[in-house]
């Protein structure tokens, strides 16, 4: 074995299960063995060999975009590097980098700017649930423990981590759990679709935990973060600090601190929920088409972050949210200032993922750059926000924008205007900024003056004209003598090299100049890099203040995005309070009306057609539970989903789609709604629609907000509509009040406990009839539907006629058919016999056929 073989072996031992070693030799970084085998196939690189060793190769300067592909696949990838300079006959010393995996990244091109980017650890025990999570590219670290880890998997699925960490065999004792501890399986689920590494146990210590958050960021105790040293969660803390600082081959250097998530302060949306209302993605997976899109309107990566953030944990904080609210509409009055400042906050960059880089080590100029463009905005920020009035919401967020007035005037004096993205480059400092540098520079040009005239000398002593004198990187400094002239050359020309059209010679002096311009650019770029530390380290020295300017700038750009949507979409300011009712008058869908109004939407002759809106009261000592009846197509998941979206739009202080809404604060938001196919897994879409169902029985509260649609389609009608009738009948048991709930069903049948259970209304979504057809006009009316119009929405769907007038004779015979349900005698008693069939009628559907 080559001693490099040796080397690389050696790295490699060191590494983690399952990571591919990128070996740099030269210009390139080679793969050996398996890791080339698949990297070949992933990358599509060519798989060659050195002796029996398969081997596959990557140039140094694409690598990020490489190993993004490799991350992107589910890889992780360690990155090893020359620790010095190349000497021939000598072997290079060689160390680990870094290495990636999909939640400790940092490359920019590696990351979606608009997405949070989490590392999660797990740990369950008797006390519940135990999680810590890390955006390592913000610095944003956060614990959080429950006793029942429904309380905490909704948050853990709305932030959608790119990785987890777990106690070795903690995956397999979950899959395994006895089946009723339905918490443990979930966790499974939630885990089983991420990218695990698992650590040993004791990684997941909460004392050992403890210690090394505590080193890693500089404190001697917790207390300033209100923790305890013995928090259950600071063992997952503490794994993610152990995998973080092994991946980064040094300690995390930008981590802001440990916060507490507590879910009794946050208004919690399942993770059904999440995909059913299609909060983050639409159902076909799309970011297009979400609630997120639909609302975001941020200039800036950090200010869309920020959203995601907001939505995947809406505060309970009436304060925070009254005080989001004023600021949009404080923006909402002054319009020409509103262009200005998203005019400004275009000019923003990234400021939290350049601090996590330069923090970490992954430092070029284009990041300075960055920084010095930011910091120009800030004065006019400021300025703009100074001219609203004083006592403002606005003027106190001005206040938290920090001036940096050194940095600002350091920066734009030391960087030059045009960038090089790769340090190695130089160039990056302005002339005129250090003496030393110019002079080093100078000699440099100086060189090269000489070069040109050494040129013209050359070519008069000799008489040859074609002489040239050129640079290669191979081959250094020569004087080039076409074939013609050959017979020309001066004896003390020393000749090197032949090519296809001539000779390449040296003469002493050039060689000796050669050295002299070698010399000077090295000690000029190596000037020009103490130089770029001097000024990372005056931004470093920064960081804090840096690192809550950029929140405060992220905030300002979500709501001045709010407010530009608001204005756009006519949206008003909901009153929010901690009564229990929810009224909405004239709601809309904040993404369907948007879709309707969108180019592809827009008919043939130009019109196109525009949203209804509709009213909503609710109330949970009231008019609690509202039965939607209504024909297919009419509208009622529309209409439902929209007062869920309005709500939760409502909570995180956005204005809504509404002529006017009141919302009590709502703790928890549940939703049952379409058919999820779940068939991978094994699930029956009906036994998912039941999951759903008993999570939402078991867990709201009279403050949560339940929208519930066809409950009970997955089964035969009977049982469904047993099934819908006894949901409906829970939710309604409480004395005197129950969650708020929006129920639509196409069981006629349902209507009929209106008269039972007094907090319950009937609605339906009107449809007119004319002749034989049905024209939706998505208006929801008190009362319920007569009829299903079942055949009429299937001739509008194109089923052939000769079907639908068979189905009409069927329907027929159906209705005259005793096929009657019987009520219930008292309002809470279980009726004794919901539904009663006649013996012979289904004898009779089967005489039909
Ligand atoms: P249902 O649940 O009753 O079967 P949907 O809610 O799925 O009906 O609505 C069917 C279609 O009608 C939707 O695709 C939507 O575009 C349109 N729609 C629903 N409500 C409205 C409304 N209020 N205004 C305009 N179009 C609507």
């Amino acid at each position: 074995m080559t001693p490099m073989m040796q080397q690389y072996h050696e790295v490699k031992r060191g590494l983690p299960r399952d990571t591919l070693l990128l070996f740099r030799l030269g210009d390139f970084y080679e793969m050996f063995f398996e890791d080339a085998e698949i990297a070949s196939r992933l990358l599509g690189l060519t798989l060659t060999k050195r002796g029996e060793t398969p081997m596959a190769g990557l140039p140094y300067h694409a690598a990020d975009n490489y190993v993004g592909k490799l991350l992107a696949a589910g890889k992780k990838v360690a990155i090893c590097d020359q620790a010095e300079p190349a000497k021939a006959g000598k072997l290079v010393k060689r160390q680990l980098t870094r290495i990636l995996s999909p939640g400790t990244t940092l490359a920019a091109n590696q990351l979606d700017a608009a997405r949070n980017h989490y590392l999660c650890a797990l740990a369950h025990d008797k006390a519940g649930l135990h999680a810590a999570w890390l955006d390592l590219s913000t610095g944003e670290f956060k614990i959080a423990t429950d006793p029942r880890p429904e309380n905490l998997l909704p948050v853990l699925t709305a932030l959608d981590p790119a990785e987890l960490t777990v106690a070795e065999g903690a995956l397999e004792a979950w899959k395994t759990a006895p089946h009723e501890q339905t918490a443990l399986h979930a966790l499974h689920h939630f885990a089983a679709a991420r990218l695990v590494t698992d650590l040993p146990a004791y990684q997941f210590e909460t004392a050992g935990g403890a210690r090394s958050v505590m080193n890693t960021l500089g404190v001697l105790n917790l207390e300033g973060f209100g923790l305890a040293p013995t928090h259950p969660a600071l063992g997952p803390a503490g794994a993610l600090v152990y995998y973080a600082t092994e991946n980064l081959c040094a300690k995390p250097e930008n981590l802001r601190g440990l916060q507490e998530y507590r879910s009794a302060r946050t208004l919690l949306l399942d993770p059904a929920t999440l995909r059913n209302l299609e909060i983050f993605a639409s159902s076909r997976g799309t970011r297009e088409a979400s609630l997120l899109a639909a609302i975001n309107r941020s200039a800036t990566s950090a200010g869309a972050r920020l959203l995601e953030r907001w939505l995947a944990a809406p505060t309970l904080d009436l304060v925070e949210i009254h005080r989001r609210q004023s600021i949009v509409g404080e923006l909402i009055q002054q319009s020409t200032r509103l262009v200005d400042l998203r005019g400004l906050l275009a000019n923003v960059r990234d400021i939290p993922r350049i601090l996590g880089r330069l923090q970490n080590r992954l430092r070029n100029p284009r990041e300075l750059g960055g920084i010095k463009d930011t910091l120009n905005q800030l004065p006019h920020i400021r300025a703009v926000l100074a001219s609203f009035s004083s006592g403002s919401q606005l003027s106190t967020l001005s206040s938290q924008l920090q001036e940096f007035t050194s940095l600002r005037e350091l920066l734009p004096r030391a960087l030059a205007e045009e960038l090089p993205a790769d340090l190695a480059d130089g160039g990056y400092i302005r002339a005129g900024y250090d003496t030393e540098l110019d002079r080093l520079r100078s000699l440099t040009t100086d060189n090269k003056t000489w070069l040109s005239e050494l040129e013209r000398a050359e070519q008069e002593r000799t008489s040859i004209r074609s002489l040239k004198v050129r640079f290669t990187n191979n081959f250094g400094y020569y004087i080039e003598i076409t074939k013609a002239n050959l017979h020309l050359v001066p004896a003390d020309y020393i000749r090197r090299q032949t090519t296809v059209n001539g000779e390449r010679y040296v003469t002493e002096s050039l060689k000796q100049k050669e050295k002299e311009i070698f010399h000077a650019e090295e000690n000029a770029l190596a000037r020009e890099l103490e130089l770029f530390n001097q000024l990372i380290a005056a931004v470093l020295d920064e960081s804090v203040a840096l690192a809550q300017t950029a929140d405060t700038l992220a905030e300002l750009d979500v709501l001045a995005g709010w407010a530009v949507l608001a204005r756009e979409w006519d949206y008003s300011r909901p009153v929010l309070d901690d009564g229990d009712t929810l009224e909405i008058v004239e709601g809309r869908h904040p993404v369907v009306e948007q879709m309707l109004k969108s180019p592809s939407a827009i008919t043939a002759n130009g019109t196109s057609q525009a949203f209804v809106p509709n009213d909503t009261v609710l109330a949970a000592d009231d008019a609690q539970l509202a039965l939607i009846t209504g024909p297919n197509m009419a509208g009622k998941s529309t209409y439902i989903r929209q007062v869920a979206l309005i709500t939760l739009m409502a909570q995180i202080g956005c204005w809504t789609p509404a002529k006017s809404c009141r919302v009590g604060l709502v703790d928890r938001i549940f939703s049952r709604v379409g058919a999820s196919d779940d068939l991978a897994r094994g699930n029956s879409t009906f036994m998912v629609e039941m999951n759903e169902t008993a999570n939402i029985l078991n867990n709201a509260t009279d403050r949560s907000l339940i929208i519930l649609d066809e409950i009970g389609r997955g089964t035969s009608t009977y049982d469904g509509l047993s099934i819908a009738w006894a949901v409906v009948e829970h939710l309604h048991r409480g004395e005197t009040k129950g969650p708020r709930t929006l129920f639509a069903t196409h069981y006629q049948e349902l209507t009929q406990l209106e008269k039972h259970l007094t907090r319950l209304r009937n609605f339906s979504v009107a449809v007119k009839e004319w002749n034989d057809d049905i024209v939706f006009v998505r208006r929801v009316i008190p009362g319920a539907a007569d009829r299903s119009y079942g055949i009429q929405v299937a001739r509008l769907a194109g089923l052939p006629l000769s079907v639908i007038d068979r189905a009409k004779t069927i329907l027929a015979k159906l209705e005259t058919d005793d096929t009657s349900v019987e009520l219930p005698s008292a309002p809470k008693a279980r009726p004794k016999k919901k539904i009663s069939v006649k013996p012979d009628a289904e004898d009779s559907q089967l005489s039909l056929l």
